[in-house]
């Protein structure tokens, strides 16, 4: 099995090494790369998409085609904090989404970088460390659709979320040393390979 962490823009080598931290951990038979085109993407099992500037990512997935490679092999993708407004289908801006989630996603919604935090948060019933920066939220996403599972919420706003097997997270669990959000993804992506 092979994860690519898309590496257009944003903090891609903390996924890259937590990834590799997370693929040590499960012991499975994985490996990680940084791929940068549609040719690289297209021989991955699961795509992770970085933080970083959702607008600038985007533009780059289009221009490259990488956005119909996903949709083409259904290959699933996690997708933190620019990575999560991206996997939307609806956002409050108009910009490149893959859309891949019935999700409509709210950009900066807890404001500017300064206001930047940590935060204990429960992630299905576990305690993690939530790190938000400049992080997005979910205002709503479709309830008919059985294929939704709310992962974590903050004060009442929804900050990870699962369909399928794409997952979009509001924080940042590569900005930490736990691998445990890293490796419910690899589990996810363990069971399209199968
Ligand atoms: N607010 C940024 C965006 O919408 C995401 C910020 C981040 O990834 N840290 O692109």
């Amino acid at each position: 099995m092979k994860i690519g962490i898309l590496n257009l823009q944003g903090a891609v080598s903390e996924h890259y090494d937590i990834t590799k931290k997370a693929i040590e951990n499960l012991g499975i038979n994985a490996e990680c790369e940084n791929v940068r085109y549609a040719d690289d993407v297209a021989s991955c099992d699961g795509i992770i998409i970085s933080g970083g500037e959702s607008t600038v990512i985007g533009k780059i997935i289009f221009e490259r085609g990488i956005d119909k490679i996903i949709k083409e092999n259904n290959i699933p993708v996690f997708g933190t904090c620019a990575g999560m407004v991206l996997l939307a289908k609806k956002i409050d801006f108009n910009q490149p989404l893959l859309g891949l989630m019935d999700i409509v996603v709210k950009r900066n919604a807890f404001g500017s970088q300064k206001n930047s935090f940590e935060s204990n948060i429960k992630f299905l019933g576990e305690d993690f460390n939530g790190v938000f920066i400049r992080a997005p939220a979910i205002s709503s996403y479709d309830k008919t659709k059985d294929d939704i599972k709310v992962l974590a919420t903050l004060d009442d706003q929804v900050i990870a979320i699962k369909q399928g097997h794409n997952i979009a997270c509001s924080f940042h669990p590569e900005l930490t040393d736990d691998t445990r959000i890293h490796e419910y993804f690899l589990k996810e992506v363990l069971q399209c390979v199968e």
